[in-house]
């Protein structure tokens, strides 16, 4: 197994992992063993966000969440938006 960076995605490279190499190409599907090729993760970030989100929305639902107090929920708001 080697290490495989998630920072060689943001060459415009993509990955298959049947050959396991990464290739410069503009097609969705490998050229030599024709699998789909896996390309730069994108919004990752708001997933996590919004996985994130999911939970609490849970748990509100379950009656476990607790409100952060109010200067903290605001400042959450205002970061979010920035992105
Ligand atoms: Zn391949």
């Amino acid at each position: 197994m080697k290490p495989v960076g998630i920072g060689r995605y943001s060459t415009g490279q993509k990955r298959c992992q049947i050959c396991e190499i990464f290739l410069k190409w503009d097609g969705l599907w490998c050229p030599c063993c024709g699998y789909r090729l896996r390309t730069r993760p994108r919004n990752s970030k708001f997933k996590a966000e919004l996985r994130a989100s999911n939970e609490i929305d849970k748990a509100k639902s379950l009656g476990v969440y607790e409100h952060p107090p109010i200067q903290a929920h605001q400042k959450h708001i205002a970061h979010k938006r920035k992105h």
